[in-house]
């Protein structure tokens, strides 16, 4: 009865889905978590890690991200891996805008998310001043496990798709506006105009 009375307010979104009910978003929503392909960023030491996610033990090919690309368009996750130097942030920003759409980051590390122990006038105190950032992955170097923690979050996120809706609605990552750059224009430039 219960069921009957959840279609009739919400039609076929009151059903609990199966293959031929659910759907089609939801669908595309599952596959995009299931198919996602990193960028390879890894810019300092918490690049070891990320590595060591991908070998054999702990296989991130059981999430159908084993192929890091060396193409940002071929490509629709960014982990920024390490310390951004302010000489490099245009360069990540460049291959960010070069990534497909729909398209996530992951800070990983403190040094990716706050400048960690490098506050100081070369490195970037925090990759959200760059690109949005969607998870952030705690830690000096954060372990593999957390790194899978961090993406599995991420995978939560896509497939309600709660990320897109929000930078729909505010243009932001977690928390930071971040304008669109096209591709192929200006670089950003930190602390000045462009
Ligand atoms: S967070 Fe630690 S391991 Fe990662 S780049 Fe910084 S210093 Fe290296």
């Amino acid at each position: 009865m219960g069921i009957v009375n959840d279609v009739l307010d919400d039609g076929l979104g009151g059903l609990t889905h199966n293959v031929i009910t659910g759907k089609l978003e939801e669908l595309v929503n599952w596959s995009r978590s299931r198919s996602s392909w990193p960028a390879s960023f890894g810019l300092a030491c918490c690049a070891i890690e990320m590595m060591a996610t991908g070998g054999a033990h702990y296989d991130i090919s059981r999430f159908g991200m084993e192929v890091f690309r060396a193409s940002p368009r071929q490509a629709d996750i960014m982990i920024v891996a390490g310390r951004v130097s302010q000489k490099m942030a245009p360069v990540l920003r460049q291959v960010y805008d070069q990534m497909m759409e729909p398209k996530w980051v992951i800070s990983m590390g403190v040094c990716a998310s706050s400048g960690g122990m490098f506050n100081n006038y070369a490195i970037v105190q925090g990759v959200d001043q760059i690109v949005p950032v969607d998870v952030y992955a705690p830690g000096c170097p954060p372990t593999p496990e957390t790194l899978i923690h961090a993406i599995e979050t991420l995978h939560g996120l896509i497939e309600t798709n709660q990320i897109l809706k929000r930078r729909e609605e505010t243009g932001a990552g977690a928390n930071v506006h971040v304008e669109h750059v096209d591709a192929g224009s200006t670089p950003v430039l930190l602390g000045g105009t462009r």
